[in-house]
């Protein structure tokens, strides 16, 4: 390249004597949907010390040395994925809880076993989820069969039906258990002929060992959350925003501490912390780029499952009940106000109509008193959103309130919205493209660890509003709500970033902005909508630095 032609923001010097900067890099041959609208598609991207200087054709690699390079192979690029609703250290203390719903005995003896060869001896090994009518002879295990695998390490296993436990001997040993324990007034030991527990208690006898088990302490879930953010990396999230409570705010602190923070947080406070928050001044935003504080996090109803979100009428199913407000509307806005106050944005969790209703309520009488103070509006935002009036919808958009949903419950839920809230009401729930086209800000998430923390099962979800296996049928489920890709990606990037108060510099590739970044082996945009749960992520950059690459990509190393 002609040293005249050089790309726009390309020093002349840099083209001429290609001075190596440390952390340096231009991603070429690449197909990039950086999600500005202003320069929508580019071919490279050029970064420097964790930020994009520019993005442009692929001119650019001329502005670095060749080792400086690295070849995308004509592959699909996208801001690194923000989960917008997520609880992180629940997700990750799960990655190393044994998952005991296994086909056979044996599968759960083998895991336990991988487990007790990579963790000190005396280490508690955790998991849950066994079933023994599942495993042929429907037999109870026993403690013998997890000290033939792990005789060293205590293991403690919670059934399935949430009813069991089982044990090894080292566990019952520390939990003094033995044949003359007597069985708790709330459960039972069970015991062999002669009388000695066989490792199963039953009930409330489970917390003889569980009263044993080590409190998780920071530490803990600061290893946990290392783990859970490779998996992160993995599947193409370089952000969250994570609802947990504020041990996970330390834990994320440690990490920060420790240089092992590789992700963006945004984190919430429980609405119990509140005082404490306000106490010592932290509002929206303190922190910096890599964790800040969201906002509090609020509940007003319950879940659609257990039929206790809040309605404006009856269930389907049940016409005397309409679930119930875990928060007065006096008390809401109390919180909400306060919060504001002291300029803390309110997060709230709202499932059914009728707690959708008094959230935007009490928001309209905020943004009133916002703009009588001529105080800066705050990011706040309705998390769930799941059933909203026709009437409400706009008032998402009148209001600026962000609507923080989880594509992926829309095709989980499906059958039981059409049980619990019935045809009326179904053609409402998880309205993503009439929320979306009254010109409010969606940002999506997971809610993981309720759902798989992956995001492209995501944006397939809200693009088909189809499950992976193709039901409910060609058509999806309320197909009218059907997302775009465009609009769907949206809700993980720039939507996300919105959300999050931080869309001047993350949720998209341009020039200034922080370089989190996805390479995908296909591109979202031009597959058959149907296969977009199952492209890959080739490679993840974080930071300005690659944290992961697939094990069949080559040049994207750490
Ligand atoms: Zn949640």
């Amino acid at each position: 390249m002609a040293k005249t032609d050089r790309p726009r923001g390309c020093p002349a010097q840099l083209v001429k004597g290609l001075s190596v900067h440390d952390e340096e890099w231009v991603l070429h041959n690449a197909v990039i949907h950086t999600q500005s609208p202003a320069n929508p598609r580019a071919t490279a991207v050029w970064i420097r010390n964790g930020r994009i200087l520019e993005t442009a054709g692929d001119e650019l690699k001329e502005c670095v040395p060749h080792e400086r390079r690295t070849d995308a192979g004509g592959r699909c690029v996208l801001p690194g994925l923000t989960d917008a609703h997520l609880h992180f250290e629940w997700f990750s203390l799960g990655l190393q809880r044994i998952d005991a719903d296994q086909p056979t005995l044996q599968h759960v003896l083998d895991l336990v076993s991988q487990q007790a060869r990579t963790l000190a001896a005396g280490s508690w090994i955790r998991g849950h989820g066994w079933n023994h009518n599942a495993w042929g002879s429907g037999d109870l295990p026993t403690r013998q069969s997890l000290d033939s695998v792990a005789p060293d390490h205590p293991v403690f296993l919670t059934a399935k039906s949430g009813h069991a436990s089982w044990s090894n001997s080292c566990a019952l040993k520390l939990a003094r258990v033995g044949g003359s324990t007597p069985d708790p007034s709330d459960g039972a030991v069970v015991r062999d002929g002669s009388g000695h527990p066989t490792g199963v208690l039953l009930e409330g006898a489970s917390d003889l060992v569980a009263s044993c088990l080590p409190p998780i302490t920071v530490s803990d879930v600061a290893t946990a959350m290392r783990a859970g953010m490779a998996k992160a990396h993995g599947l193409g999230i370089t952000g969250v925003h994570d609802m947990d409570g504020v041990r996970a705010l330390r834990a994320w602190q440690q990490l920060r501490r420790q240089g092992h923070l590789q992700m963006r947080v945004c984190k919430t406070i429980p609405l119990d912390h509140l005082d404490e928050a306000i106490g010592c001044g932290m509002s929206s935003g303190f922190g910096d780029d890599h964790l800040w504080i969201g906002g509090v996090k609020i509940f007003t109803d319950g879940a659609l499952g257990p039929q206790t979100a809040w309605m404006l009428s009856p269930y389907e199913n049940d016409t005397a009940n309409i679930g119930m407000p875990l928060i007065e509307p006096e008390a809401l806005e109390e919180a909400m106000t306060k919060a504001a106050t002291g300029h803390l944005a309110s997060f709230v969790h709202a499932i059914g109509d009728r707690a959708n209703r008094m959230v935007l309520d009490v928001m309209a009488a905020l943004r009133q008193r916002e703009a009588a103070e001529s105080s800066r509006p705050l990011r706040h935002r309705i998390e769930h959103v799941q059933l909203i009036d026709g009437q409400d919808i706009p008032r998402l958009a009148d209001l600026d309130v962000i609507a923080s949903m989880q594509p992926i419950h829309a095709t989980s839920d499906k059958d039981i919205v059409d049980r619990f809230w019935g045809p009326a009401r179904a053609p409402q729930a998880y309205a993503f493209r009439r929320i979306a086209e009254t010109g409010a800000t969606l940002a999506f998430g997971s809610d993981t660890p309720v759902e798989t923390i992956a995001p492209l099962p995501g944006v397939h979800a809200a693009v088909t509003r189809r499950r992976a296996d193709g039901s409910p049928g060609e058509e999806g489920w309320q197909p009218q709500e059907k997302l775009s890709v465009g609009q769907a990606l949206r809700g993980y990037t720039t939507g996300a970033a919105r959300a999050g108060g931080v869309e001047a510099h993350l949720g998209q590739l341009s020039s200034g902005y922080l370089a989190d970044l996805i390479v995908l082996n296909q591109d979202p945009y031009h597959v058959d909508p149907m296969e977009i749960d199952g492209i890959e992520v080739w490679a993840t950059m974080a930071d300005g630095r690659w944290v992961y690459q697939h094990p069949q990509a080559d040049g994207f190393g750490p």
